[in-house]
């Protein structure tokens, strides 16, 4: 497996962007980008051109950004008591996940979701 540039995983990138610098994650359905700097992110469908001029309604604040390697997850936090959250697959190649949705989860279904008992099945 290659390592990209930002020696962390294929599938998160680094990318300026009109002076900002944003972290691309790609989704199974989605690309996502991460502004760090003004901690707000946005969702583009796969194929969309990354550098397609946006507003400042296109983005969504988040407070929280968690990646699980081990998983291939990852985890938005979308208000500060990180019980509104945004999990999606992190796309791979070969993908062992296309076809599962991302989809909002409550802080218990994902505690559930991640539980040892579900990951071993
Ligand atoms: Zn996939």
């Amino acid at each position: 497996m290659e390592i990209d540039a930002a020696g962390v995983m294929p599938a998160m990138a680094t990318l300026e962007v009109a002076g900002a610098t944003l972290r691309i994650l790609e989704s199974c359905r989605s690309l996502w980008l991460f502004d760090p700097t003004r901690m707000r992110f946005r969702r583009l469908p796969l194929g969309a051109h990354i550098d397609t001029p946006s507003s400042d309604r296109d983005w969504t604040g988040y407070h929280g950004l968690d990646l699980d390697l081990v998983a291939g997850t990852f985890v938005v936090g979308l208000n500060p008591d990180g019980t509104h959250l945004l999990r999606a697959w992190v796309h791979g190649e070969p993908c062992r996940h296309c076809g599962d949705v991302t989809a909002e989860f409550s802080l218990s279904a994902l505690r559930s979701a991640l539980s040892p008992e579900e990951a071993a099945l």
